[in-house]
């Protein structure tokens, strides 16, 4: 992943972003998952007014993929943006998540508006819960 490819991801992120429904933050996040052909897949936050039931951007565009079709094999990178703060990482949540498909995904968030961050998931959350069997 170089740094022209995580921008435009981000971007992607930032597209779907303002299509979020943040009625009660106001928070707005968007995610953007690249699959090894190129294609991505996208998700925003949808907020509920039981709060605890709100849905992250990121397990927005992770259950949209898998309900696509894309297998959890073939996903690269995420990226994560918010036109609210700085450095959008994915909460832990959201980290548990996209560590059931893989440890080496790539987490991506902007960092200055022109800069991309680029962590693996393993990074943000090394030792993630699994089912050993
Ligand atoms: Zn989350």
């Amino acid at each position: 992943m170089d740094k022209n490819q995580a921008l435009t991801l981000l971007e992607h992120a930032k597209q779907v972003a303002s299509n979020a429904y943040a009625p009660y933050s106001k928070f707005k996040v968007g995610a953007s998952i690249l699959f090894k052909d190129n294609s991505t897949v996208q998700g925003c936050n949808v907020e509920n007014a039981s709060y605890g039931l709100t849905l992250c951007a990121e397990r927005n565009a992770l259950s949209t993929a898998i309900s696509f079709g894309k297998n959890k094999e073939d996903i690269l990178a995420i990226a994560i943006y918010s036109p609210n703060t700085n450095k959008c990482f994915p909460c832990g949540a959201c980290r548990q998540w996209i560590a059931e498909f893989s440890q080496d995904i790539q987490v991506i968030v902007e960092n200055n508006g022109d800069n991309a961050l680029i962590y693996t998931i393993n990074d943000l959350l090394p030792y993630f819960f699994y089912l050993d069997k």
